[in-house]
C-alpha cells in the first residue's frame, strides 16, 4: 500500500509539472501569435499561406493546452445537492445555436416528475456533457439527432447521449477513453478523457453502445442523492463525499 501511495503521488508531481510546464508555454505562444500578425502586413501570397499554417497550429495548440490544464485540475471538492435535469436542459439550451448550425436536432427525454437529485459539481458536469454533445455532432457530418435521455434506476440515475452518427468499431472502443487518443484530423483526443474523469469523481460509472453506421450511446450510471447514503443531512453528506 505504501508503495501504491507513492506512486500515486509521484505521478501526482509529474501532473502538476506538466500542467505548470503547458500554463508557461501559453505566454511565448501569445506572443508568436503577435508576430504572424505582423508579418502578414508585408508578405507573398506564398508567404501568406504558410503564416496561415502556423496560425492553424498555434490555435490546435492552444486547445490541446486548454483541455490538458482542465483535465489536470486536482479532484473536484465541492459537491453539492443538484438536479441532473436542470444540468441537461441549461446544457442543451447553451449549445442548441451549434447544434442548429450543423443541422443537428438536440433533444432531451425525460419526466418531470422523476426524481434526479445527484451530489455533484455543476460546471464538471456540464463540462462532461457539452463534451458528449460535441462528440455527437462531429460524429454527423450530415446532420441528423441526439437524444440525452434521463431515467431512474434502483440507486442511481442513468444518463445517456445518443447519437445517428458513424458509430464505433469495436476496437476503437477499447481506446475511447485514452488521453490523446482522437481520430479526428483536428481533434484533441482529450474529450473523453475528461468525461471520464467527471463521472469517476462523481462515483460513476460510463459505457458506449455503438452500431458501426448506426449511431453510438454514451451511457453513464450516477448515484442518487438520498439513496446513496441512508441520511438527509446536507453536512454528512458533504463529509461523506469530499472524504472519499
Ligand atoms: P476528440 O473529439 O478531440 O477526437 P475525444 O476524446 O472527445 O477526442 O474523442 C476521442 C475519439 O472517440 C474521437 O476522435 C472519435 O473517434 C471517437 N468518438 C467520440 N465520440 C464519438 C461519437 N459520438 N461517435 C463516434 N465516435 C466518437
Ligand atoms: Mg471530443
Amino acid at each position: 500500500l505504501k508503495q501504491q501511495l507513492e506512486q500515486q503521488n509521484s505521478l501526482n508531481a509529474i501532473g502538476q509539472m506538466a500542467a505548470s510546464i503547458a500554463h508557461e508555454i501559453r505566454n511565448p505562444m501569445t506572443s508568436l501569435k503577435g508576430f504572424i500578425e505582423l508579418l502578414k502586413i508585408n508578405s507573398t501570397e506564398d508567404g501568406y499561406k504558410y503564416l496561415n499554417v502556423m496560425d492553424s497550429e498555434i490555435h490546435r495548440m492552444e486547445k490541446i493546452l486548454s483541455e490538458f490544464l482542465y483535465l489536470s485540475k486536482p479532484k473536484e471538492r465541492s459537491f453539492e445537492k443538484l438536479s441532473i435535469a436542470q444540468i441537461v436542459d441549461e446544457v442543451i439550451e447553451l449549445m442548441l445555436p451549434h447544434a442548429v448550425h450543423h443541422n443537428v436536432i438536440l433533444r432531451s427525454d425525460y419526466h418531470d416528475n422523476q426524481s434526479t437529485l445527484i451530489f455533484g459539481n455543476d460546471n464538471r458536469l456540464k463540462q462532461m456533457l457539452i463534451n458528449l454533445v460535441k462528440n455527437a455532432i462531429e460524429a454527423m457530418p450530415n446532420g441528423g439527432q441526439i437524444t440525452i435521455t434521463l431515467e431512474n434506476k434502483d440507486s442511481y440515475i442513468q444518463l445517456s447521449v445518443k447519437d445517428e452518427g458513424a458509430g464505433i468499431t469495436e476496437l476503437e472502443q477499447s481506446n475511447l477513453f485514452k488521453p490523446f487518443y482522437t481520430t479526428k484530423e483536428t481533434g484533441t483526443g482529450l474529450g473523453l478523457a475528461l468525461v471520464k474523469k467527471v463521472v469517476e469523481e462523481h462515483n460513476g460509472s460510463i459505457s458506449v453502445e455503438s452500431t458501426v453506421g448506426m449511431g453510438t450511446t454514451f451511457i453513464i450510471n450516477l448515484p442518487f442523492c438520498e439513496q446513496n447514503l441512508q441520511t438527509q443531512d446536507e453536512e454528512e453528506l458533504i463529509n461523506y463525499w469530499t472524504n472519499r
